[in-house]
């Protein structure tokens, strides 16, 4: 007997694994320039130059030190370092004994989860979110509850959110900028956002963490700011990834900070301790930490993603689509011009348009179009979505 929920999640790929794996086979078949592939979310800019330049210079040190084992929170001289930065940009002061540098955000925020869950005890996601959040709480004991958004901005809804919280709920996840929608918390949603936990708390006694996931914090346009959380609201867990800023996914690095006021922050971190061990997540990649001090406050250059979700946007949306407004991340979150999602994802398989269908987001009803691919492909692609939006014009 081996536990059937571990092996589900190991059987059923998530929809945009499963499309990108589609256009892998299709590339073989039809030749990588005939398939516009729009599922994954990987950058396709370089890093700044910064990375490679710290990894050259590190690599000439001390192989030993650089190479061994650090801290099991990582190592503090960053800690600190990432609290002066966040201090500098955001104002708000940050304890770097309350931090514990991951592998990424996916790890932060699986070990926030497991350090705040008791079984059977609910998070809420602000739809639409990453697929990924039903794993880290189903495997962390909880259970995931879905609140719809407000339409057509894609902000919350109060309303529902309000009618989603339970006694047993335990933690909010939000996501801004937001794979898939684009869209970035105002600061009035975060305003209110924070009163309704609050009042929440009023009324139940229990407090809610807000779990702000925010691995795409550096990519916004526009001049829009995304706002830091900590200033809305005390009982915060930020899960903060370097994966996208410095397009650097796969070194697997990013931080979990619990917010300086959070109540029982102290037994909180101990739990992201603990669970940083259960996990087997202790001690993220040494040479990363040490490239990530060295590159604190550089980012990609995501002018790059600016000009394709202008190109795309502009184009789409003269073709007819509805897209959500997207101010931040490098997703568009476009209205499928039938009810059923999956249904057109499958006809734009034929126009060989990979595009992920919104249904495992929490949302129904539109597809993902990840943005961060070349320029090149997203021009040569627009026939294809004018001959697929022609097929509904019949
Ligand atoms: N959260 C969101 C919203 C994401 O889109 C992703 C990755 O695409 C992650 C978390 C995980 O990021 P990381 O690579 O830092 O683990």
């Amino acid at each position: 007997m081996f536990p059937e929920k571990t092996m589900a999640w190991g059987k059923a790929r998530s929809c945009i694994r499963e499309l990108a794996e589609y256009g892998w086979k299709r590339k073989a078949e039809i030749g990588a320039e005939n398939v516009y592939d729009f599922s994954l979310g990987n950058p396709s800019i370089p890093a700044p130059d910064c990375v490679n330049e710290a990894i050259a210079d590190l690599i000439r040190g001390d192989s030993v030190a650089l190479h061994g084992y650090t801290t099991a929170a990582g190592l503090p001289s960053l800690r600190q370092r990432i609290a002066a930065d966040y201090k500098e940009r955001f104002g708000v002061e940050l304890d770097p004994d309350r931090m514990y540098v991951t592998c990424g955000a996916a790890a932060g925020l699986a070990i926030s989860l497991r350090a705040l869950l008791m079984p059977g005890e609910e998070v809420v996601a602000l739809a639409p979110f990453f697929p990924e959040y039903r794993v880290f709480v189903e495997a962390a004991g909880g259970v995931l509850v879905t609140a719809p958004p407000a339409m057509p901005d894609f902000q919350p809804d109060f309303a529902a959110l309000a009618a989603c919280l339970t006694e047993k709920t335990k933690a909010i996840v939000v996501n801004s900028p937001n794979n898939p929608s684009g869209v970035v918390l105002t600061e009035e949603s975060l305003r209110k956002l924070a009163d309704t936990l609050r009042s929440h708390e009023k009324k139940t006694g229990n407090a809610v963490y807000l779990i702000c996931d925010e691995p795409y914090r550096e990519l916004v346009y526009d001049g829009v700011e995304v706002p830091s959380v900590f200033r809305y609201y005390d009982d915060t867990i930020l899960c903060y990834s370097f994966s996208k800023s410095l397009s650097i996914p796969g070194e697997r690095i990013g931080y979990v900070a619990v917010g300086p006021k959070a109540k029982d922050g102290a037994e909180i971190y101990a739990g992201i301790l603990g669970a940083g061990r259960a996990l087997g997540y202790v001690n993220p990649p040494s040479l990363f930490q040490r490239v990530i001090e060295r590159c604190l406050g550089a980012t990609a250059d995501v002018s790059k993603y600016r000009e394709n979700r202008d190109l795309l946007l502009g184009a789409l949306r003269e073709m007819g689509y509805e897209c959500v407004e997207p101010q931040g991340a490098f997703y568009l979150f476009v209205k499928a011009p039938e009810a059923d999602a999956k249904a057109f994802s499958e006809r734009a398989k034929r126009h060989e348009l990979l595009l992920v269908p919104s249904d495992d987001f929490g949302v129904k009803g539109y597809v993902r179009i990840a943005y961060c691919v070349s320029k090149d492909m997203i021009s040569r692609s627009l026939p294809a979505f004018r001959a697929l939006m022609a097929e509904y014009r019949i």
